[in-house]
């Protein structure tokens, strides 16, 4: 329906528009039809003067003549009017009437006829008129209402007064003026209908041209859209793309990647500065800057209200300003102190709870204004910012619990050594006792023999130290502390411990031998941290074999794997039965009807925050192998967390 109106508008237009081509046309061989009028006439005039009354001649040239000077206003009228394409049917009309008007003139020959004395003067004025018939119509074919308002009263009153005469020769006369008319309205018809067919084709091909030069247009709009489209999306692949790499880069802290991530931004926003700050109330204060010059150091505090970072909070989307000097800007309490007319910031969001602001900015004004993908990017950054700060305070808490865990751990493998540990302390303590006894017996029985005395006293002195290195070493066990990594050799972290093992194997009567080359490498390891993965490991091994009936050996051995040293624990007891082997190291997995089910979770945990592995074989015999492995000092990665108080183990300089 709407498409039936659209083309039915659009014939109308079309034909309106070939309508004022035709009055156009009309009116551009319209005086080349008054001057064959103003040339005629007069010509007639004179070849009549001698034969016709001078005042009938008069009359009828100044008719005409009046006629011809209506049509030339009328010409000069129609090109001058501005608006004459506008109103094509009223030109049409009144140019109509016009030439009706002259060939009613013309017609006014039937007088001129009447009047003539012979057939010689009558014939040049059926001659005159079929000439001034011919050529009036052919002038107006480009409008047949003219042509027939024109001829009609031009040719018919003559020829009906030729044709009612009673001479041959003045009917013939009659009848070649009726063949004119006909030939003159069939030809202008023909000429008519040409004259419309080339217009159209005309206006079609101009339609064709315009909508050509339309869909150019259209073509040419779209690609600049395009263009500016693709150049704004290479832009955001750019900055994703340098984004990418920041973040992707590995690094130690939060803060590296932060820093970071502000250097990238102030290459990228082209601006002095770029600072994360944190929000607390009215305070504003610098966490990390990047930059010089007018940058603000860290530690820096400022009133909230002298901040654009304010603004950018209180909108909770980026806020951008190039010039602030030119805008309403300059009324700010920032521009006021601090002259910034450069700034682009977003608020940062930790766990859905507001932090602070990340920003660029600069004393100098920016000359290009900030883009929506710069505006994308700082949010981009702010909340990445926002994740690796959540990240940090979770890794931060994580490594505090797993921290006070295998502290727990180990004061929980000392709680199950407690009686063995009561008994080894009161051994020596017993036998000082006797010898402090034996010495008093003497003293007081008189039998002082001073060499003797020494001898008990030197007995004394050594059973007290021992009982010292174990509380001692008992301490130390029990001593919390944050990791330190060092670099330690094996053989002498074991025989730090070598009170324990002792103690631990001696309980269920077990062999312990160890099998540990003299030539090892020193390994990046905690002192504490490893000894309470051995005796961990030592103390299941007891465990499992309390009950065998067969030989009761631990293995402790150590071999360099690449860059790593391999220690491996292995018993002669029952073993693993293949279906809990794969839960051996699952948290709170124990068979023991005591037991807790860390012991092991926690030591793998502790051997891999070395860098190192923990795992289990079954052996070809008996009982099982559980093996380790830990960095040999001078290929390791260096420890997070640099030692404050080296360990008696440690050998050469602090590996942190
Ligand atoms: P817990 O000793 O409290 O049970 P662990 O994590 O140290 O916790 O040990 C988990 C389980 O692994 C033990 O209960 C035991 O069944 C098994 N296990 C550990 N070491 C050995 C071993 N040397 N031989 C056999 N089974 C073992």
């Amino acid at each position: 329906m709407n498409a039936a109106i659209l083309v039915d508008s659009t014939n109308e237009l079309s034909t309106r528009r070939i309508f004022a081509e035709q009055v156009r046309l009309l009116y551009a061989q319209a005086p080349l039809s008054a001057l064959a009028n103003a040339l005629i006439a007069p010509l007639l005039v004179l070849v009549l003067w001698p034969v016709i009354a001078h005042s009938v001649l008069w009359a009828w040239l100044l008719t005409l003549e009046a006629t011809l000077v209506i049509c030339a206003l009328l010409i000069l009228a129609f090109r001058r009017d501005p608006h004459r394409h506008e109103t094509p049917e009223r030109w049409a009309d009144r140019y109509t009437w016009a030439c009706a008007a002259c060939g009613i003139c013309w017609g006014g020959c039937l007088f001129l006829l009447a009047l003539s004395p012979s057939l010689v003067y009558q014939t040049f004025i059926a001659l005159c008129l079929g000439g001034m018939l011919m050529g009036g119509v052919l002038t107006m074919t480009p409008w047949l209402t003219t042509c027939i308002f024109y001829s009609l009263p031009l040719v018919l009153p003559p020829t009906l007064w030729l044709l009612l005469q009673d001479d041959l020769m003045l009917t013939v006369m009659g009848i070649t003026g009726i063949l004119y008319l006909v030939l003159a309205l069939s030809t202008a018809q023909h000429y008519h209908q040409t004259l419309q067919h080339s217009l159209r084709l005309g206006l079609d091909n101009l339609t064709l041209a315009e909508s050509a030069a339309a869909a150019k247009e259209l073509v040419e709009a779209s690609h600049a859209q395009l263009a500016e489209r693709q150049a704004a999306l290479q832009d955001s692949l750019e900055a994703m793309r340098e984004f990418y790499r920041v973040i992707a880069t590995p690094r130690r802290h939060a803060n590296d990647q932060i820093q970071a991530l502000l250097a990238m931004g102030r290459e990228r926003f082209g601006t002095a500065v770029g600072i994360l700050a944190h929000i607390e109330g009215q305070r504003y204060e610098v966490i990390q800057t990047s930059g010089t010059g007018t940058g603000l150091a860290v530690g820096t505090v400022l009133p909230l209200e002298e901040t654009y970072c304010n603004e950018a909070a209180r909108l909770g989307s980026p806020l951008s300003i190039e010039h602030a000097a030119t805008t309403r800007w300059r009324e700010h309490l920032c521009y006021q102190k601090h002259h910034l007319e450069t700034y682009l910031g977003a608020p940062v969001h930790i766990g859905g709870q507001p932090y602070g602001t990340l920003c660029f900015y600069d004393q100098k004004p920016r000359p290009t204004p900030f883009s929506s993908v710069d505006h994308e990017l700082i949010q981009l950054m702010a909340r990445w910012i926002g994740a690796v700060i959540e990240q940090d305070r979770t890794a931060a808490a994580v490594q505090r619990q797993h921290t006070l865990l295998v502290h727990a751990s180990r004061l929980n493998t000392l709680g199950e050594m407690a009686s063995g540990l009561a008994h080894e302390i009161n051994q020596p303590i017993t036998a000082i006792a006797l010898y402090a006894e034996t010495s008093l017996s003497r003293l007081r029985g008189g039998v002082v023999d001073p060499t003797e005395i020494a001898a008990t006293l030197e007995k004394i002195a050594s059973q007290s130290a021992r009982t010292n290195t174990i509380i001692q070493h008992i301490r130390r066990f029990a001593r919390q502390s944050k990791p330190h990594y060092l670099a330690v050799h094996t053989k002498a972290l074991l025989d730090e411990i070598d009170d324990f093992l002792i103690l631990e194997t001696h309980r269920h009567e077990v062999r312990l031998q160890q099998h540990i080359p003299p030539n090892l490498p020193p390994v990046l390891a905690d002192p504490l941290q490893f000894q309470q993965v051995i005796l961990n490991l030592i103390h299941n091994a007891v465990d499992a074999m309390h009950t065998n009936e067969g030989p009761r050996t631990i293995t402790l051995s150590a071999r360099i794997d690449r860059e790593m040293v391999e220690i491996g624990i292995e018993d002669t007891g029952p073993g693993v039965p293949p279906d809990i082997f794969s839960r051996l190291l699952h948290p709170f997995f124990t068979t023991k009807p005591d037991g807790l089910g860390l012991g092991l979770s926690i030591s793998e945990s502790i051997i891999e925050a070395h860098g190192g592995r923990l795992w289990a074989t079954p052996n070809r015999e008996r009982g099982v192998t559980f093996h380790f492995t830990l960095p040999i000092a001078n290929h390791a990665s260096l420890p997070e967390h640099p030692p404050t108080e080296p360990a008696p183990a440690a050998v050469g300089s602090n590996a942190g």
